[in-house]
Protein backbone atom coordinates (compact mmCIF):
# COMPACT_ATOMS: atom_id res chain seq x y z
CA UNK A 1 0.00 0.00 0.00
CA UNK A 2 2.84 2.45 1.01
CA UNK A 3 4.52 1.43 -2.09
CA UNK A 4 1.69 2.24 -4.57
CA UNK A 5 0.84 5.63 -2.78
CA UNK A 6 4.92 6.15 -3.23
CA UNK A 7 4.73 5.53 -6.59
CA UNK A 8 1.48 7.62 -7.27
CA UNK A 9 3.24 10.40 -5.55
CA UNK A 10 5.87 10.16 -7.71
CA UNK A 11 4.13 10.09 -11.18
CA UNK A 12 1.83 12.72 -10.09
CA UNK A 13 5.18 15.11 -9.53
CA UNK A 14 6.81 13.90 -13.00
CA UNK A 15 3.52 14.58 -14.90
CA UNK A 16 2.80 17.84 -13.28
CA UNK A 17 6.61 18.59 -13.91
CA UNK A 18 5.43 17.55 -17.79
CA UNK A 19 3.75 20.70 -18.42
CA UNK A 20 6.34 22.89 -17.53
CA UNK A 21 8.82 21.06 -19.52
CA UNK A 22 11.53 22.23 -20.00
CA UNK A 23 12.29 24.44 -17.38
CA UNK A 24 16.25 24.12 -16.56
CA UNK A 25 18.97 22.62 -18.42
CA UNK A 26 18.48 19.33 -20.18
CA UNK A 27 21.58 16.71 -20.68
CA UNK A 28 22.49 14.56 -23.32
CA UNK A 29 24.29 11.90 -22.26
CA UNK A 30 27.30 11.19 -25.52
CA UNK A 31 28.81 7.52 -24.41
CA UNK A 32 32.13 7.80 -26.22
CA UNK A 33 35.13 10.33 -25.50
CA UNK A 34 34.65 14.83 -26.39
CA UNK A 35 35.94 15.31 -29.72
CA UNK A 36 34.41 12.19 -31.60
CA UNK A 37 31.55 11.83 -34.05
CA UNK A 38 28.47 10.84 -31.79
CA UNK A 39 29.70 13.84 -28.97
CA UNK A 40 30.09 16.01 -33.05
CA UNK A 41 26.40 15.13 -34.10
CA UNK A 42 25.40 15.81 -30.07
CA UNK A 43 27.84 19.13 -29.95
CA UNK A 44 25.71 20.55 -33.14
CA UNK A 45 22.54 19.14 -32.09
CA UNK A 46 22.50 20.34 -28.75
CA UNK A 47 22.64 23.72 -30.54
CA UNK A 48 20.28 23.47 -32.57
CA UNK A 49 18.17 22.17 -29.72
CA UNK A 50 18.23 25.19 -27.99
CA UNK A 51 15.74 27.64 -29.55
CA UNK A 52 12.87 25.27 -30.32
CA UNK A 53 13.32 24.34 -26.46
CA UNK A 54 12.86 27.37 -25.05
CA UNK A 55 15.98 28.60 -24.81
CA UNK A 56 17.13 26.40 -21.86
CA UNK A 57 20.88 25.20 -21.86
CA UNK A 58 21.72 21.39 -23.78
CA UNK A 59 24.45 20.32 -22.60
CA UNK A 60 26.56 17.33 -23.49
CA UNK A 61 28.03 14.98 -20.52
CA UNK A 62 30.49 12.18 -22.15
CA UNK A 63 30.37 8.89 -20.03
CA UNK A 64 32.48 7.06 -22.15
CA UNK A 65 33.73 3.46 -21.58
CA UNK A 66 32.95 -0.18 -22.26
CA UNK A 67 31.78 0.68 -25.68
CA UNK A 68 28.91 3.14 -24.67
CA UNK A 69 27.08 0.66 -22.28
CA UNK A 70 28.05 3.36 -19.38
CA UNK A 71 26.74 6.33 -20.65
CA UNK A 72 23.72 3.95 -22.70
CA UNK A 73 23.19 2.08 -19.28
CA UNK A 74 23.26 5.84 -17.25
CA UNK A 75 20.26 6.81 -19.19
CA UNK A 76 18.45 3.68 -19.14
CA UNK A 77 18.43 4.09 -15.21
CA UNK A 78 18.26 8.21 -15.34
CA UNK A 79 15.08 9.75 -13.59
CA UNK A 80 12.58 9.63 -16.50
CA UNK A 81 12.08 13.35 -16.79
CA UNK A 82 13.22 14.43 -20.16
CA UNK A 83 16.14 16.34 -18.24
CA UNK A 84 18.23 12.96 -19.22
CA UNK A 85 18.76 12.13 -22.96
CA UNK A 86 20.86 9.86 -24.93
CA UNK A 87 22.71 10.44 -27.96
CA UNK A 88 23.72 7.37 -29.84
CA UNK A 89 24.02 5.33 -32.63
CA UNK A 90 24.00 1.81 -34.53
CA UNK A 91 25.60 0.61 -31.42
CA UNK A 92 21.90 0.79 -30.06
CA UNK A 93 21.04 -2.52 -32.60
CA UNK A 94 24.27 -4.04 -32.78
CA UNK A 95 25.52 -4.09 -28.63
CA UNK A 96 22.80 -6.75 -27.98
CA UNK A 97 24.40 -9.00 -30.22
CA UNK A 98 28.13 -8.20 -30.04
CA UNK A 99 28.37 -7.72 -26.49
CA UNK A 100 26.58 -10.89 -24.44
CA UNK A 101 26.52 -9.32 -20.95
CA UNK A 102 24.48 -5.91 -21.20
CA UNK A 103 22.91 -4.34 -18.09
CA UNK A 104 20.47 -2.56 -20.30
CA UNK A 105 17.41 -3.30 -22.70
CA UNK A 106 17.35 -1.65 -25.99
CA UNK A 107 14.20 -2.11 -26.87
CA UNK A 108 12.57 -1.77 -23.21
CA UNK A 109 14.75 0.57 -21.34
CA UNK A 110 13.80 3.62 -23.71
CA UNK A 111 11.44 5.82 -24.82
CA UNK A 112 12.66 6.67 -28.78
CA UNK A 113 12.41 10.52 -29.32
CA UNK A 114 13.77 10.61 -33.15
CA UNK A 115 16.47 9.95 -35.63
CA UNK A 116 19.00 11.93 -36.06
CA UNK A 117 21.35 11.68 -39.08
CA UNK A 118 22.91 8.84 -41.04
CA UNK A 119 26.78 8.62 -41.48
CA UNK A 120 28.69 6.66 -43.50
CA UNK A 121 31.99 5.48 -42.46
CA UNK A 122 35.73 5.53 -43.95
CA UNK A 123 38.89 2.80 -43.53
CA UNK A 124 41.90 4.95 -42.71
CA UNK A 125 45.14 4.57 -41.76
CA UNK A 126 48.25 6.15 -39.71
CA UNK A 127 50.01 8.76 -42.50
CA UNK A 128 53.27 6.72 -42.35
CA UNK A 129 51.75 3.64 -43.71
CA UNK A 130 53.45 2.53 -47.29
CA UNK A 131 49.89 1.51 -48.78
CA UNK A 132 48.55 4.17 -50.26
CA UNK A 133 45.36 2.53 -51.28
CA UNK A 134 43.44 -0.28 -50.55
CA UNK A 135 44.91 -2.58 -53.02
CA UNK A 136 48.03 -2.11 -51.65
CA UNK A 137 46.77 -2.39 -48.03
CA UNK A 138 45.61 -6.01 -48.48
CA UNK A 139 48.99 -6.62 -49.43
CA UNK A 140 50.51 -4.99 -46.65
CA UNK A 141 48.39 -6.73 -44.34
CA UNK A 142 49.18 -9.78 -45.09
CA UNK A 143 52.88 -9.18 -45.13
CA UNK A 144 52.32 -7.79 -42.01
CA UNK A 145 50.33 -11.14 -40.22
CA UNK A 146 49.50 -10.74 -36.49
CA UNK A 147 51.36 -7.20 -36.28
CA UNK A 148 48.41 -4.82 -37.40
CA UNK A 149 47.02 -2.74 -34.78
CA UNK A 150 43.22 -1.37 -35.37
CA UNK A 151 41.93 1.05 -33.46
CA UNK A 152 38.67 1.20 -32.31
CA UNK A 153 36.10 2.44 -29.74
CA UNK A 154 35.62 -0.36 -27.66
CA UNK A 155 33.34 -3.75 -27.80
CA UNK A 156 30.64 -3.06 -29.10
CA UNK A 157 30.90 0.21 -31.06
CA UNK A 158 30.97 1.18 -34.57
CA UNK A 159 34.40 1.26 -34.98
CA UNK A 160 34.36 -2.64 -33.48
CA UNK A 161 31.68 -3.41 -35.71
CA UNK A 162 33.02 -2.24 -38.91
CA UNK A 163 36.68 -3.21 -38.25
CA UNK A 164 35.53 -6.58 -37.40
CA UNK A 165 33.71 -7.15 -40.43
CA UNK A 166 36.88 -6.00 -42.65
CA UNK A 167 39.25 -8.54 -40.78
CA UNK A 168 36.71 -11.24 -41.37
CA UNK A 169 36.25 -10.55 -45.44
CA UNK A 170 39.62 -9.89 -45.08
CA UNK A 171 40.57 -13.13 -43.04
CA UNK A 172 43.20 -11.20 -41.50
CA UNK A 173 44.05 -11.61 -38.03
CA UNK A 174 44.69 -7.54 -36.31
CA UNK A 175 45.65 -6.56 -33.23
CA UNK A 176 42.72 -4.18 -31.94
CA UNK A 177 43.03 -1.64 -29.55
CA UNK A 178 40.15 -0.43 -27.66
CA UNK A 179 39.93 3.50 -26.59
CA UNK A 180 36.92 5.26 -25.05
CA UNK A 181 36.08 6.93 -28.64
CA UNK A 182 37.31 7.36 -31.44
CA UNK A 183 38.58 10.79 -30.85
CA UNK A 184 41.36 9.39 -28.58
CA UNK A 185 41.44 6.41 -30.94
CA UNK A 186 42.69 9.03 -33.89
CA UNK A 187 45.02 11.02 -31.99
CA UNK A 188 47.37 7.54 -31.64
CA UNK A 189 46.33 6.91 -35.42
CA UNK A 190 47.86 10.14 -36.83
CA UNK A 191 50.66 10.01 -34.69
CA UNK A 192 51.30 6.69 -35.54
CA UNK A 193 50.81 4.56 -32.31
CA UNK A 194 47.94 2.51 -34.01
CA UNK A 195 47.72 1.51 -38.19
CA UNK A 196 44.08 1.20 -39.15
CA UNK A 197 40.90 2.75 -38.25
CA UNK A 198 37.27 2.28 -39.32
CA UNK A 199 35.34 5.51 -38.57
CA UNK A 200 32.07 8.07 -39.65
CA UNK A 201 33.38 10.60 -41.61
CA UNK A 202 32.19 13.36 -39.17
CA UNK A 203 35.65 12.49 -37.86
CA UNK A 204 37.81 11.22 -40.70
CA UNK A 205 36.77 13.81 -43.65
CA UNK A 206 38.55 17.03 -42.13
CA UNK A 207 42.03 14.55 -41.50
CA UNK A 208 41.50 13.15 -44.66
CA UNK A 209 41.49 16.55 -46.47
CA UNK A 210 44.62 18.01 -44.27
CA UNK A 211 46.67 13.95 -45.09
CA UNK A 212 47.24 13.71 -41.75
CA UNK A 213 45.59 9.91 -42.40
CA UNK A 214 44.93 7.94 -45.84
CA UNK A 215 41.67 7.54 -46.66
CA UNK A 216 41.60 3.84 -48.19
CA UNK A 217 37.54 3.32 -48.55
CA UNK A 218 34.19 4.47 -47.50
CA UNK A 219 31.63 1.34 -46.10
CA UNK A 220 28.70 2.89 -48.42
CA UNK A 221 27.47 0.70 -51.28
CA UNK A 222 27.86 4.25 -53.79
CA UNK A 223 31.02 6.68 -53.58
CA UNK A 224 30.53 10.37 -51.21
CA UNK A 225 30.54 13.40 -53.25
CA UNK A 226 31.32 15.40 -49.91
CA UNK A 227 34.67 17.22 -51.35
CA UNK A 228 36.87 15.75 -48.71
CA UNK A 229 35.77 12.27 -49.93
CA UNK A 230 34.57 12.30 -53.43
CA UNK A 231 37.67 10.45 -54.68
CA UNK A 232 37.61 7.30 -52.44
CA UNK A 233 36.28 3.88 -53.06
CA UNK A 234 33.54 1.96 -51.40
CA UNK A 235 35.07 -1.55 -50.16
CA UNK A 236 32.23 -3.15 -52.33
CA UNK A 237 34.04 -2.11 -55.77
CA UNK A 238 37.40 -2.64 -54.07
CA UNK A 239 36.87 -6.50 -53.81
CA UNK A 240 35.00 -6.76 -50.38
CA UNK A 241 31.66 -7.80 -52.00
CA UNK A 242 28.03 -6.77 -50.26
CA UNK A 243 29.89 -4.44 -47.86
CA UNK A 244 28.14 -1.62 -46.66
CA UNK A 245 27.90 0.03 -43.09
CA UNK A 246 25.77 3.09 -42.40
CA UNK A 247 26.09 4.56 -39.11
CA UNK A 248 22.61 6.11 -37.67
CA UNK A 249 22.36 8.19 -34.38
CA UNK A 250 19.22 8.55 -32.67
CA UNK A 251 17.97 10.20 -29.10
CA UNK A 252 16.46 8.19 -26.59
CA UNK A 253 15.09 9.65 -22.88
CA UNK A 254 14.39 6.69 -20.21
CA UNK A 255 11.36 4.89 -20.38
CA UNK A 256 8.67 6.31 -18.45
CA UNK A 257 9.32 9.53 -19.49
CA UNK A 258 5.83 11.53 -19.44
CA UNK A 259 4.51 10.94 -22.95
CA UNK A 260 4.04 14.97 -23.37
CA UNK A 261 7.82 15.61 -22.48
CA UNK A 262 8.55 13.27 -25.52
CA UNK A 263 6.31 14.61 -27.95
CA UNK A 264 8.04 18.16 -27.00
CA UNK A 265 11.43 16.62 -27.43
CA UNK A 266 10.18 15.01 -31.06
CA UNK A 267 8.60 18.77 -31.87
CA UNK A 268 12.30 20.19 -30.72
CA UNK A 269 14.12 17.91 -32.46
CA UNK A 270 12.54 18.24 -35.86
CA UNK A 271 12.99 21.87 -35.86
CA UNK A 272 16.60 21.17 -34.83
CA UNK A 273 17.14 18.87 -37.87
CA UNK A 274 15.40 21.69 -40.27
CA UNK A 275 18.26 24.00 -38.76
CA UNK A 276 19.99 25.34 -41.79
CA UNK A 277 23.48 26.19 -39.76
CA UNK A 278 23.24 22.30 -38.30
CA UNK A 279 22.22 20.96 -41.61
CA UNK A 280 25.10 22.81 -42.94
CA UNK A 281 27.63 21.80 -40.30
CA UNK A 282 26.75 18.09 -40.85
CA UNK A 283 26.23 17.87 -44.31
CA UNK A 284 29.88 19.26 -44.46
CA UNK A 285 31.22 16.06 -42.89
CA UNK A 286 29.33 13.91 -45.02
CA UNK A 287 26.20 12.60 -42.82
CA UNK A 288 22.53 13.30 -44.10
CA UNK A 289 20.29 14.37 -41.58
CA UNK A 290 17.42 12.75 -41.21
CA UNK A 291 14.18 13.80 -42.99
CA UNK A 292 11.72 10.49 -43.53
CA UNK A 293 9.36 8.54 -41.35
CA UNK A 294 12.16 8.04 -38.56
CA UNK A 295 11.82 10.85 -37.17
CA UNK A 296 8.56 9.55 -35.84
CA UNK A 297 9.06 7.89 -32.18
CA UNK A 298 7.08 4.44 -33.13
CA UNK A 299 9.24 4.63 -36.84
CA UNK A 300 12.52 5.32 -35.13
CA UNK A 301 11.67 2.18 -32.40
CA UNK A 302 10.73 0.08 -35.55
CA UNK A 303 13.68 0.46 -37.15
CA UNK A 304 15.88 0.32 -34.19
CA UNK A 305 14.58 -3.46 -34.50
CA UNK A 306 14.57 -3.84 -37.74
CA UNK A 307 18.13 -3.26 -37.48
CA UNK A 308 18.61 -5.88 -34.46
CA UNK A 309 17.38 -8.13 -36.67
CA UNK A 310 19.47 -7.63 -39.55
CA UNK A 311 22.70 -7.02 -37.93
CA UNK A 312 22.39 -10.04 -35.29
CA UNK A 313 22.89 -13.00 -37.93
CA UNK A 314 25.44 -11.03 -39.84
CA UNK A 315 27.56 -10.43 -36.61
CA UNK A 316 26.89 -14.57 -35.50
CA UNK A 317 28.11 -15.96 -38.80
CA UNK A 318 31.00 -14.35 -38.69
CA UNK A 319 31.36 -14.95 -35.63
CA UNK A 320 32.64 -11.66 -34.25
CA UNK A 321 30.69 -10.77 -31.21
CA UNK A 322 33.01 -10.50 -27.74
CA UNK A 323 32.34 -10.80 -23.96
N1 LIG B 1 32.91 6.44 -33.67
C1 LIG B 1 32.89 5.78 -32.42
C2 LIG B 1 32.45 4.34 -32.60
O1 LIG B 1 33.23 3.67 -33.16
C3 LIG B 1 32.34 6.41 -31.26
C4 LIG B 1 32.75 7.84 -31.04
O2 LIG B 1 33.81 8.13 -30.48
O3 LIG B 1 31.94 8.66 -31.42
O4 LIG B 1 31.45 3.85 -32.15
Amino acid sequence: MKKLAVLALGLTILYAAADTFPSRPITIVVPFAAGGPTDRTARDLAEALRKPLGGVSVLVDNVAGAGGSIGTNKVAKAVPDGYSLLLHHIGMATMPTLVRNIAFKVESDFEYVGMVSDVPMTLIGRPTLPAKNFKDLTAWISQNKGKVKLGNAGVGSASHLCGLLIQNALQADMTTVPYKGTAPAMTDLIGGQIDLMCDQTTNTSSHIEAKKVIGYAVTTSKPLTTASLKGLPTLNDSGIKGFEVVIWHGLYAPKGTPPEVVVKLNTALRTALNDADFIKKQEGLGAIVITDKRLDNAEHKKFVAAEIARWSPIIKAAGVYAD
